[in-house]
């Protein structure tokens, strides 16, 4: 048998392999990575599926995934000898279809971390398939060059020649795979600023990209797992719409494909209780690296379980920096990942203390928040004119967010006390905090604060704040 040249091509050709259906396929639980050898894994998928129990197995060169990475290729250096043209356009269609239904549900409101991490994979992956077909023409000059009978070797791939000839031509690939990398690269620089965080300090203040509004209300998106798309659209062809001319800007670093190198059972357990996603990016946040960085894959967050009460979810990858593994186990309440249509709340109003970040870990990034939020003021009063949207909407998160810190932090306050107890500190960052700065543990400081940063919000033209 033919071996996939990546773990994710081996995942495309398992979508490729089970039956055409409703459902979504669930990896997380059934498929897992075994090592066979020194030269190959096997990715097995043993699971239930539309009602029938499939087992797939896809060998995996270890070698080629290696030489993918290095070169920064989703799926693989080379031609494929195991997905063919056709279903290449296949794959690339469905995840194209998927980044745009994903805006399409956004509208104008922000994406939750997940759904970003989501909609800007599934933009890479669209132009990787569409650069994949363009592997399979001849390599020539000619824009037009017919691509060879011998690149459809499936009936899907065959099929879909048949009906959509044009798509495999050059210039519809180049152009097609331009327009989803263009695509994903205006996600990243509009809502990047929300989620690109480091140790210890959120990165928010990171304003100076963005070129489009960014609402803050965000309804009704629950948080959804990442993870290997699920390609089942039927075959729409989607001709691209041309968008507004657009800046140009500085290369963006490739971003590792997602890779699950180890079983998927063989996690840590006793998963710490977490309220949001908000509140565990945070938490990681706050928990850099030995090396100092806070940066891992976070898109690749698994959900191990979950049932009517919990939903326990894993993240696990190579830190960014220093490539030594970062992994960690959450369990939240089975409800949306943040309170609908308050994406900067680190809880829900019945939720008690954080039991993940003690209190002086809750001042700091309040604190943290509230001075990138304050460098933004000074450059939007520094400049003339009109506030940039972007800016705008960038200060209104920082600040939501500022409040919200200090409104987690101050749960930790007994009624009748001035100060915050040391005895509610857990955390060697959180006592750090104290050390430096214990006027930031005061009642009065901490309600004034809070006021401060409400003020400023409302005086915005907002309803963050409460
Ligand atoms: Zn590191």
């Amino acid at each position: 048998m033919t071996e996939a040249r990546t773990v994710a091509e081996a995942y495309v050709h398992l979508e490729l392999t089970l039956p055409e259906g409703e459902d979504r396929v669930d990896y997380r639980r059934y498929a897992t990575l075994h090592s066979v050898d020194d030269e190959r894994w096997v990715l097995r998928f043993a699971g239930p599926y539309e009602g029938e129990w499939y087992v797939v197995e896809v060998p995996v060169s270890k070698a080629g995934t290696q030489a993918a990475q290095e070169a920064g290729q989703l799926y693989g250096v080379g031609r494929s000898t195991l997905i063919d043209a056709g279903q290449w356009y296949v794959i690339e269609s469905a995840y194209a279809g998927m980044a745009e239904v994903g805006l399409d549900q956004l509208g104008d409101a922000s994406p939750d971390e997940e759904t970003y991490w989501v909609i800007l994979g599934a933009w890479d992956a669209a132009a990787a398939a569409a650069m994949e077909i363009e592997k399979f023409l001849p390599p020539d000059e000619d824009e037009d060059g017919e691509i060879p009978a011998a690149a459809f070797w499936s009936g899907l791939g065959r099929r879909t020649y048949g009906t959509r000839r044009d798509a495999f031509r050059r210039s519809r690939v180049l152009r097609d795979a331009a327009f989803y990398r263009e695509r994903r690269d205006d996600l990243q620089h509009r809502f990047a600023p929300l989620f690109d965080r480091t140790a210890g300090v959120p990165e928010t203040a990171r304003v100076d990209r963005p070129r489009q509004s960014v609402r803050e209300a965000l309804a009704g998106l629950a948080a959804r797992p990442s993870g290997p798309a699920q390609p089942r659209e039927p075959l729409a062809a989607r001709p691209p719409q041309p968008r507004e001319p657009r800046e140009p800007r500085e290369p963006l670093e490739p971003r590792e494909p997602r890779e699950p190198l180890e079983p998927l059972d063989a996690v840590a357990p006793s998963p710490l209780p977490a309220r949001t996603y908000g509140e565990i990016h945070t938490y990681l946040d706050l928990r850099p690296c030995r090396c100092g960085s806070a940066q891992f894959p976070r898109s690749q967050m698994t959900v191990l379980s979950s049932d009517e009460q919990m939903v326990v979810v894993h993240y696990d990858g190579p830190c960014d920096e220093c490539g030594r593994p970062r992994t960690h186990t959450f369990r939240l309440p089975q409800r949306p990942g943040s309170p609908p249509g308050e994406p900067h709340r680190f809880s829900y109003p019945e939720d008690g203390p954080s039991e993940l970040l003690d209190p002086g870990e809750w001042v700091a990034v309040g604190q943290a928040y509230g001075g990138f939020a304050d460098d933004v003021l000074a450059v939007m009063a520094a400049e003339a004119g009109e506030p940039d949207p972007a800016e705008h909407a960038a200060l209104v998160g920082m600040l939501a967010l500022t409040v919200s810190a200090l409104d987690e932090a101050m749960k930790f306050l007994p009624p009748d006390a001035e100060v915050l107890p040391s005895s509610a500190l857990w955390s060697d960052n959180g006592r750090e905090v104290r050390r430096v700065s214990p006027e930031w543990f005061e009642r009065g400081f901490l309600a004034e604060q809070r006021l401060k940063r409400w003020e400023q919000l409302t005086e915005l033209g907002t309803d963050q704040g409460r």
